[in-house]
């Protein structure tokens, strides 16, 4: 892609994070279509979070940074923690660099049942019923290289269960949330279709 000559025939021009992006191309046409509230979360080597509105992403300077959130763990767990600015956040102890610090070597070589698993869908269902309770959203979805994981995003499910208890903030909060909390349907697409959605909006605005 010609940026520079693109950029000189003028026309407008919209810059936004990738999780953003893929949240709006997951919106549009994937697993999260015709959704108003759309909270999009990819958990790899950070976890990044982006938030789309009826069809809208969030307009001016800056962004959010839910892996940065601090989120309470469960028991006692003393782990300093993976994030180089605030070492124990959200990603600090749930994205991928926070895995292989923990338990010495990298997630994907760590066999289902081993106890990193289970820790790790009660610290990604506190970080994700913190942003469900912030932002009501009416579909969640959960991405990344971690959450390719066999199993987990059903145990994520089972702890947002524990985690809402009575206490659900959107309807569409159903039964074992299996509609609520989907996987991507656009695969590793979903930030460049997003970017495409945003191209035919501003085209048409
Ligand atoms: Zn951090």
């Amino acid at each position: 892609v010609d940026l520079a000559a693109g950029l000189a025939a003028g026309g407008p021009v919209w810059v936004d994070t990738d999780v953003h992006l893929a949240a709006l191309g997951e919106q549009r046409w994937g697993a999260a279509r015709g959704a108003t509230r759309v909270l999009y979360l990819t958990v790899g080597t950070g976890i990044g979070g982006g938030l789309c509105i009826d069809g809208q992403l969030p307009t001016g300077a800056g962004h959010p940074e839910m892996g940065h959130l601090r989120i309470a763990r469960p028991g006692a767990d003393d782990f300093e923690g993976a994030c180089p600015f605030h070492g124990a956040c959200w990603e600090g102890l749930a994205a991928s660099p926070a895995l292989t610090a923990r338990w010495g070597k990298s997630p994907h070589l760590l066999p289902d049942e081993h106890p990193a698993w289970r820790l790790q869908a009660q610290l990604l269902a506190v970080g994700i019923g913190n942003l469900a309770y912030a932002h009501g959203p009416d579909k969640v979805v959960l991405g990344g290289g971690i959450c390719t994981r066999r199993g987990l995003r059903d145990a994520v499910r089972r702890e947002l269960v524990a985690f809402f208890g009575d206490y659900r903030p959107h309807p569409a909060m159903v039964g074992d949330l299996e509609g609520w909390l989907v996987a991507p349907a656009l695969g590793p697409r979903s930030g460049a279709l997003g970017a495409l959605a945003m191209a035919q909006d501003l085209a048409q605005a």
